[in-house]
């Protein structure tokens, strides 16, 4: 079997950190070039958009779309127009119709559409869905709390219109939860904190529920120092689960069962792998309704201003 031939479209920190080790790792799988304004790497053909990489780079198979996500959805879809195999970093769009053309288009091709939601990948996560499987959910506390200018340095785009703010790590939790719980989820209340100088928000509180009146709560902040928290708290008639880590542990009642490492985008590489020998696709857009609707029933409140 020839190796699927992979192109990055920007060269930013998720791309040089995960992105490119995880294709590495991949065997069936070949780093041939990447797009990006001003980032290239050694011995890595280099192209200043991914229309210049389309017109004059090396034949690929395939394009990871890492770039920020206002301008993923016009370059997904020149990808498939021209044939390509695409993963779509998370957030998959800024907006949910955005997606729409794009499930179109892929299928129209035979080509893959993928919305990786790394967070799903992580070690503990599967064993935490089915762990819960049979067992009566109580409650859930979500607490996602990280600095944004350790995480996100210099990232202007996030705090811009359609860059979802605390969103951008906050949808990695929506996406575990609603990857582990059996039933639907949907938000009934939220309030969404705005720096004064920004458009999208730096902390939100939401309130979840399913269709039996489940309590859910999530926090959400960029303005945690110290300790940066990743958890999910899940009370049930069987015990207490806790995911941290961002989904890499698990504790049972206080047990530790579960400490992976970081695995996530190898994982994600080898789904990205196994859709592109048929052609599937793999949008879930479930995350991205409960972000939509936390912008849309979220009552604003303005605090002080944020400066990077
Ligand atoms: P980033 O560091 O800002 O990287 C984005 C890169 O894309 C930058 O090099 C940027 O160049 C480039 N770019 C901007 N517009 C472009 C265009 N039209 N064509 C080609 N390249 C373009 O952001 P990131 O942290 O890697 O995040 C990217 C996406 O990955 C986000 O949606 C984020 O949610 C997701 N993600 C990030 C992390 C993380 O830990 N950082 C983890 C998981 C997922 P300029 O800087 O010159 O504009």
């Amino acid at each position: 079997m020839t190796a699927l031939r992979v192109a990055i479209v920007g060269l930013g920190k998720i791309a040089r950190d995960q992105h490119i080790p995880a294709i590495a790792a991949t065997s069936g799988m070949t780093l041939v070039a990447a797009a990006d304004p001003r980032a290239s790497l050694p011995d890595l053909p280099h192209f200043a958009s991914l229309d210049e990489l389309l017109r004059d780079g090396p034949p690929f198979d395939a394009v990871a779309v890492c770039t920020p996500p206002q301008v993923r959805s016009r370059q997904a879809a020149a990808a498939l127009a021209a044939g390509k195999h695409v993963m779509l970093e998370k957030p998959p769009g800024t907006s949910l119709a955005e997606l729409d053309p794009l499930i179109a288009a892929a299928a129209r091709a035979g080509k893959t559409l993928f919305a990786a939601w790394h967070s799903r990948f992580a070690a503990a996560v599967e064993p935490a869905r089915q762990w819960l499987a049979s067992r009566q959910v109580r409650s859930v506390r979500i607490e996602w709390k990280e600095d944004v200018r350790v995480w996100h340095p210099g990232q202007g785009w996030i705090f811009a219109p359609g860059g979802f703010g605390v969103f951008d790590p906050g949808i990695n939790a929506l996406s575990i939860l609603t990857h582990i719980l059996s039933e639907p989820v949907l938000v009934t209340a939220a309030e969404l904190s705005f720096p004064a100088n920004r458009d999208a928000p730096i902390a939100a509180n939401l309130s979840l529920s399913d269709g039996s009146g489940l309590a859910i709560s999530a926090a959400f902040d960029f303005r945690q120092t110290g300790p940066q928290i990743w958890d999910i708290v899940i009370e049930t008639d069987g015990g207490t689960l806790k995911l941290s880590s961002g989904g890499a542990r698990l504790a049972l009642d206080g047990e530790v069962k579960v400490d992976g490492k970081n695995a996530e985008y190898r994982a994600l590489y080898r789904r990205f792998l196994e859709l592109a020998a048929t052609g599937a696709s793999d949008v879930d857009l479930v995350p991205l309704r409960l972000v939509a609707d936390a912008f849309l029933l979220g009552k604003r409140r303005i605090v002080d201003a944020f400066e990077d």
